[in-house]
């Protein structure tokens, strides 16, 4: 991902405020409901993204201090503290979700552009520029925002960082390559999208934001398979 910070710094300010929207859009008793996530509430989406701000803020303190902090201690910790996470007072829950998100911003902005070179690993082991630090974090809260199931969708997300989240996506999907091949030929968009995989591609035409959230495996609408049906992707992230 090679956006430069202050765009993908503009996307996580307006994928955090989507979120928060998407949250005040539900009532306590809904979000207790479990949501499109395998096994997950509503409640263990915003534990989840409330911890994941102080994630990438443990990579943000590593890129200003040079000492290496991991986002997590390990993915079992990980697991463990959404789970308790998830059980918190409602107003709590809330409430952190806003606190955690501001401590994100705050600690990104005092980073110098010396810091902001400096890499840092993520959890699943890559070894990245802090530059790319607000990315993760712009994938995080806009496509939570539309997991939580509340007033925000794919369409509500901006065009530009539909685009830039295909790129990645279908870029990951390539290196893995253990889906089926794919061709993405959107509706309302001249480019198309192309994700390695078994077989002969299957070209996917509708609306790019469709397209997007389903090689993201998240429910999609509108799509059609050119000669057959649309098949369905293994996990992403
Ligand atoms: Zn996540």
């Amino acid at each position: 991902m090679s956006t430069a910070p202050e765009q993908t710094l503009a996307w996580m300010r307006e994928g955090t405020d989507l979120f928060l929207k998407a949250l005040e859009s539900l009532d306590d008793e809904t979000l207790a409901a479990p949501g499109t996530l395998p096994g997950w509430t509503g409640r263990h989406v915003v534990a989840h993204v409330a911890a994941n701000a102080d994630a990438l803020g443990n990579l943000v303190h590593w890129a200003r201090t040079g000492e290496e902090t991991t986002m997590y201690s390990s993915l079992e910790q990980r697991d463990a503290d959404i789970e308790t996470g998830s059980q918190r007072p409602a107003t709590e829950l809330r409430h952190g979700m806003a606190s955690s998100a501001a401590r994100l911003a705050g600690s990104l902005d005092a980073l110098t552009p010396e810091q902001w070179a400096r890499h840092v690993r993520t959890a699943q082991g890559r070894t990245v520029p802090a530059t790319e630090i607000p990315w993760m974090r712009s994938r995080e809260v806009m496509v939570h925002a539309v997991d939580l199931g509340g007033v925000v969708t794919f369409d509500d997300l901006p065009a530009d960082f539909i685009a830039a989240l295909l790129d990645d996506t279908t870029a990951r999907r390539s290196v893995g390559a253990d889906g089926p091949a794919l061709e993405l030929a959107p509706t309302d968009d001249d480019r198309t999208w192309a994700a390695l995989g078994a077989g002969h591609p299957t070209t996917i035409r509708g609306p790019l934001a469709q397209l997007t959230a389903y090689v993201s495996g998240r429910p999609a609408t509108g799509l059609h398979a050119d000669g057959g049906t649309v098949p369905t992707l293994p996990r992403w992230l």
